[in-house]
């Protein structure tokens, strides 16, 4: 059988795996979902593996059956020379809870560990296919897709990346990351505006008959690198039987048992992995969907009404700053059975009038499976104070998200199903933060991650360091009505 994926919303002939990754978004605005059953994974055969074999059994399911070997060199590349810590995912436990550190990678966010593994997809596909266009990469980032995206793609063969941040939307970390970037096939630039309007200009490029024109004129054609590409998305499934796998190898618990997992969310990428996860037969109880206080996320999962007209805030959780929260539609898509035309109705009244809302039975499935909560920016900060005071862990502002929301959730419901909270970032990514929790003052990064380390001992991830002295590579800042132009004018380049 081959395995084909389609659009969400229906008017898209289905794509085989390469073409899906070489394209990233469907033709009609919708975004790929696979067009086959899950497939089963015998829990027992997995607890021996280490990370690049289990990866490559996770990610088997999804890929034609004869490119397995080149799907297990894609992650021996990714995983296994140095990139990541050793183990790539470690698991510690920290108070009533376990912590899967997702961010002991290249650019110490979790996105690491899909965009270490993207490039290397892109890469099979182009020569899978015998596609002599160069493809140019472009990706909106609320601050950590970008820097991982550059670090994945930078110097890869046949690619160029064009990177977008709100100037004034991303933590001054992650901003120095970015434009610090070497690489001869990078660029970064900022935006004069919020992630959605970088994102929704993305999509837009995407869609655009004009771009596709000056395309074919220049033999180049464009993908994403965010996590609408399901290159991003499966790869992320396989850190959630890994976290299963070392609970079950500690014998903290039996195979079989079910686990919560508290995902700190924004895109919901990474919490849609861990459900297909569980469609693949993870024991799973409740996934508990963690939102700052742009809390769009829990509302829905409250009331199966996602209403866009409402404040964005910047936070100190920026990675979550987001209104249209993109994977959402692909567990719509999933929960009313892949019937498309209600997704194409849903989706065409979020951007007519900037609101849908589900029906009560897809409500009620929905609500089954998920619980959300959400986190002031205060609370973030007591948050990680709590933690440090009780355990010694340090957590990042998103990580301390989760752990808020996964309190509350304990204390609401009495539930004893071990949890597992994914920490989606180095709190040296956010340092001022952070330090301002543990010492009610305020400081600047470079004095905040010094003091940090002195105080807690906590290692500095080995990309945070000597950032300071890195030199400026890229200064581009345009206004959000002209990301379209610009991308025209890159491709006229070619
Ligand atoms: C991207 C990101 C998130 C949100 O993940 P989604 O997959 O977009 O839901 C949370 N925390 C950090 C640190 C991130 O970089």
């Amino acid at each position: 059988m081959e395995k084909l994926y389609k659009s969400t919303r229906g008017h898209q002939k289905p794509l085989d795996f390469y073409t899906s990754i070489l394209q990233g978004i469907a033709d009609d605005g919708g975004l790929l979902v696979p067009d086959f059953p899950f497939e089963k994974k015998d829990l027992n055969a997995l607890l021996s593996l280490n990370y690049v074999d289990l990866a490559t059994e996770v990610i088997k399911a999804f890929v034609p059956e004869d490119a397995v070997e080149d799907i297990r060199k894609a992650c021996q590349g990714a995983y296994d020379t140095g990139l990541f810590k050793e183990g790539v995912v470690p698991v510690e436990k920290v108070g009533n809870t376990f912590v899967t550190e997702l961010f002991q990678g290249p650019t110490a966010a979790f996105k690491d560990l899909a965009l270490s593994l993207l490039p290397r997809f892109m890469t099979l596909s182009l020569k899978k296919k015998g596609e002599e266009r160069e493809v140019m990469i472009l990706a909106a980032t609320s601050g950590d897709t970008g820097k991982a995206a550059l670090e994945g793609f930078k110097d890869v063969e046949g690619t160029c990346i064009k990177v977008f941040y709100p100037i004034d939307g991303v933590s001054a970390i992650q901003k120095r990351q970015m434009v610090t970037t070497t690489g001869k096939n990078v660029e970064v630039i900022g935006i004069e505006g919020n992630f959605d309007d970088a994102q929704t200009a993305v999509k837009k490029a995407f869609a655009s008959e004009e771009l596709k024109d000056l395309c074919d004129q220049h033999h180049v054609f464009l993908s994403s690198a965010n996590s609408i590409n399901i290159g991003r998305l499966i790869p992320q499934i396989v850190y959630y039987f890994h976290s299963y796998s070392v609970l079950v190898n500690r014998g903290e618990i039996k195979l079989g048992d079910q686990v919560n997992f508290t995902v700190p969310s924004g895109n919901f990428g990474d919490c849609l992995a861990g459900w297909i996860a569980k469609n693949m037969g993870l024991p799973v109880n409740k996934f508990i969907v963690a939102s700052n206080k742009n809390n769009i996320l829990t509302d829905f999962f409250k009331t199966g009404v996602y209403d866009t007209h409402r404040e964005f805030y910047k936070t100190n959780a920026p990675a979550m700053d987001i209104l249209v929260s993109s994977n959402l539609e692909r567990l719509v898509w999933f929960m009313v059975d892949g019937n498309s035309e209600k997704v194409d109705q849903f989706y065409k009244s979020l951007s007519d009038e900037g609101v849908y809302r589900v029906d009560e039975e897809t409500l009620a499935r929905i609500q089954k499976e998920f619980v959300a909560g959400c986190q002031s920016e205060e609370q973030v900060l007591e948050n990680i104070k709590d933690c440090y005071d009780k355990t010694h862990y340090l957590l990042d502002t998103h990580t301390a998200v989760g752990y808020g929301v996964y309190n509350e959730y304990v204390k609401e419901t009495g539930d004893k199903t071990p949890n597992v909270l994914l920490a989606t970032a180095s709190p040296y990514k956010f340092p001022e933060s952070v330090y301002e929790a543990l010492t009610e003052k305020k400081t600047d990064v470079f004095t905040a991650i010094d003091a940090l380390n002195e105080m807690t001992n906590v290692e500095i991830p080995y990309p945070l360091k000597g950032l300071k002295e890195r030199e400026t590579l890229h200064e581009g800042v345009i206004a959000k009505d002209h990301i379209l132009s610009f991308i025209g004018e890159r491709i006229k380049e070619f």
